[in-house]
């Protein structure tokens, strides 16, 4: 993967950005992304954010060797605090990270997110935790993607501002997805299943306590919750 040449995952991720978009990337490690959205004329101006000084120093190189200095500023900081008053930013990307932690930079700086009308953002696990936080502050999904990768399942929610309602089930397996019954979609959710049949038998085993009692319904709640979306 290189600038020209983006992972698919990524390349799904630049796909939903608006064209002439002032986009923050936040998580740049290499600035792969923002580089890629310029260079393909989707935006003129991005922001890389980094909190760890190594892969901001790539991001900083990289953007230096694709001469996109006057169009990428490239800012060491948490989260959101990469993006300063002025810089109008209007769509942030969050890829590669689990769930939670996005939804903790989502969280940690609200101020930043007022001009913001779109996020996109690639949760590597967890992708439930993200709809959660999206009904309860004012999201709803525009879109959903599903895809495999490098034997990597990953999905990409596209937010924008307003109300949506969601199931239990569309909170854990995203509404479009559940539309698109993709088939990456059924072999993810497939394997989950598994997964969760086998700790269930494990626990069967052991001696019954209140919290193995507990662990077990909740196991089967979600197992007859993703069969049912399955079978439906
Ligand atoms: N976004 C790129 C991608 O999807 O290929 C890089 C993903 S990499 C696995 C995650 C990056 O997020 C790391 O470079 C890490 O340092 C950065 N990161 C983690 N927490 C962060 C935070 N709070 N603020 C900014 N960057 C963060």
């Amino acid at each position: 993967m290189n600038a020209q040449k983006l992972s698919k995952r990524l390349e799904t991720v630049a796909s939903f950005v608006p064209t002439g978009a002032i986009v923050a990337d936040i998580g740049s490690d290499h600035a792969y992304l923002p580089c890629y959205l310029v260079q393909q004329g989707i935006v003129s101006g991005a922001i890389a954010g980094e909190v760890v000084k190594g892969p901001y120093e790539s991001a900083l190189r990289q953007v230096r060797a694709e001469g996109l200095t006057n169009n990428i500023k490239v800012r060491l900081a948490d989260g959101l605090a990469a993006v300063e008053q002025g810089d109008e930013v209007d769509t942030i990307t969050i890829a590669g990270m689990g769930g939670p932690l996005i939804v903790s930079i989502l969280e940690k700086h609200p101020e930043v997110l007022r001009s913001v009308t779109r996020l996109i953002l690639q949760p590597n696990i967890h992708a439930k935790v993200i709809r959660e936080w999206a009904l309860v502050h004012g999201w709803a999904i525009l879109d959903e993607v599903i895809l495999e990768e490098d034997d990597k399942i990953y999905e990409i929610l596209v937010l924008q501002r307003g109300a949506m309602h969601l199931t239990s089930a569309e909170i854990l397996l995203g509404n479009h997805l559940i539309a698109q019954r993709s088939a990456t979609f059924v072999k993810k959710w497939t394997k989950e299943i598994d997964n969760w049949q086998r700790i269930l038998q494990d626990l069967n085993k052991a001696e019954t306590t209140p919290e193995i009692q507990a662990k077990k319904e909740e196991l089967q709640i979600l197992i007859q919750l993703v069969e049912g979306v399955l079978s439906s």
